[in-house]
């Protein structure tokens, strides 16, 4: 079984959030059961030294439009599983898909070339494959090419991580991208009110359509969740499947993380103290005795920052600490900008810190995360992995990954233990923090449910044979 496994990011060469992790860990564990080659385009922003990444010695170009563009293939120096696109359109940008401006104007040009370059890739380095697993908006064309352009034999999976952000452009793509008007400019398939809609087009013409979790994959057929595109899916579940993402657990280890203070598993989980507090040090907060929640991740509507913001005048006032990272909508930084320093027990930084971001999994009780939707969610299984209780709300992947610790006494492993509430209200919100904060009071409760969530098995074991059937 040959497959290539197409994403525009993958850890730890290009990193903006999930999507990252899950092109990385996922093929990382097929690989134990198939040739799995991975591709991703060689930005900028890789550090081409650092990963020993060079020229493999094949280019090709792709002519669009009377327009010529050359494509490189790099690959590791030691390992040619992994393949790196290089053109200057794609690649040599300062971010990969936007700037402080905004989203670049050519993104349509850059993920459509990005498309053709991965089968033009496949076929001239003779890779025989029979899948092709691509990833998002960004690689969803793939699909529409492989079956009008170049008629390809390999069966197409597409996953949806998150179907917020569907790649829509202007319809004039579909002529600077040389594809058919008569055969793709249709409402079932990449015309989007009179646009074009790359995520629409990848679920039409794909052999198999997945997404990150079973309650995600029923939720976005409804209009609540499918941001507009619940119909097409409707139309298609019989293709489409929900499996719960993994966690890459070589990578998010606590035994053998480098980036934190005190390497820890289960067994030496009171060593897991002394990361609090040497970070609490060093942000200058107070109270080690006191619990310590903490927020990593996008600053969009999505992750219920706003209920975040609404919230710190509530929680200045609590025995608690709280630290939050993350970076996101300019609206969003600049708030968080101003309230950085606010208050004594809240600490903030904008921006985007693997490293910090490993320090505080491993220093927090609690991780708070009130996504509005959320198609799967990585942060809960890491603070999971890392010895904490996710705080959660009931939606999307949250609602497979982890109980609420009043509705269980089931400690038989299987399934993450936190705090989770059901409605997207501050009351709801404040009042899983205040459930949380007498929970700590138990100390001997806290610390069981935070070790038995150390032994709940969020690898990719169990999800990587699911993907194994599907390609099969
Ligand atoms: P997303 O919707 O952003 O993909 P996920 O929960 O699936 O959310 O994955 C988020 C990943 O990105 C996790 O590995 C998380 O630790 C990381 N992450 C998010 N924001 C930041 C940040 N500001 N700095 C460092 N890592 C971050």
């Amino acid at each position: 079984m040959n497959v290539l496994f197409a994403s525009s990011e993958i850890f730890p060469y290009a990193k903006s959030g999930g999507l990252a992790d899950v092109a990385y860990s996922l093929p990382e564990d097929l690989r134990t059961k198939a040739t799995v080659y991975t591709i991703m385009p060689l930005y900028k922003i890789v550090n081409r030294d650092k990963y020993s990444i060079e020229y493999q010695g094949t280019s090709f170009d792709i002519w669009l439009g009377g327009v010529r563009h050359q494509i490189d293939v790099f690959s590791k120096k030691d390992n040619k599983f992994e393949l790196f696109l290089y053109n200057p359109i794609l690649c040599d940008r300062d971010g990969m898909y936007h700037d402080s401006f905004g989203d670049f104007g050519d993104n349509a040009l850059r993920f459509g070339l990005f498309s053709y370059a991965i089968i033009e890739t496949m076929l001239q380095l003779k890779l025989n494959c029979d899948a092709i697993h691509i990833n998002d908006w960004q690689t969803a064309l793939v699909a529409l090419l492989a079956k009008t352009k170049y008629f390809l034999t390999q069966k197409i999976i597409f996953t949806i991580h998150n179907i917020a952000y569907q790649g829509i452009f202007d319809k004039t793509t579909v002529s600077e991208l040389e594809l058919s008007w008569n055969e793709c400019f249709k409402n079932d398939r990449l015309e989007y009110f009179d646009s074009v809609n790359f995520l629409k087009a990848g679920i039409f013409y794909s052999d198999k359509v997945t997404t990150v979790s079973p309650s995600y994959a029923k939720e976005i057929q409804t209009t609540a969740f499918g941001h507009t595109l619940e119909d097409t899916l409707v139309v298609n579940n019989y293709k489409l499947e929900g499996i719960l993402n993994g966690l890459g657990y070589d990578v998010f280890d606590p035994q053998n993380d480098t980036y934190i203070t005190q390497n820890y598993d289960a067994k030496s989980y009171e060593l897991k103290a002394k990361n609090k507090v040497k970070l609490l040090k060093e942000l200058g907060l107070e109270g080690a005795e006191k619990p310590l929640f903490v927020f990593i991740g996008r600053f969009t509507e999505q992750k219920g920052v706003n209920l975040i913001i609404e919230s710190l005048h509530l929680l200045k006032d609590l025995d608690i600490n709280f630290v939050i990272l993350g970076s996101g909508e300019k609206y969003y930084n600049h708030i968080f900008e101003n309230l950085a320093g606010k208050y004594s027990n809240i600490h903030i930084t904008v921006g985007f810190d693997e490293a910090y971001s490993r320090r505080l999994y491993a220093s927090c009780d609690f991780l708070l995360m009130p996504s509005k939707f959320e198609p799967c969610g990585l942060n809960q299984m890491i603070t999971m992995r890392y010895g904490a209780l996710p705080i959660v709300a009931y939606t999307g992947g949250l609602k497979d990954s982890v109980i609420d610790f009043t509705h269980t006494d089931d400690y038989s492993k299987k399934v993450g233990i936190g705090v989770v509430y059901k409605e997207h209200t501050i009351f709801w919100y404040m009042y899983a923090i205040t459930k949380a904060i007498s929970l700590y009071a138990n100390k001997s409760r806290f610390v069981k449910l935070a070790k038995h969530n150390m032994n709940v098995d969020n690898s990719w074991k169990n999800s990587s044979k699911e993907y194994l059937k599907l390609y099969r």
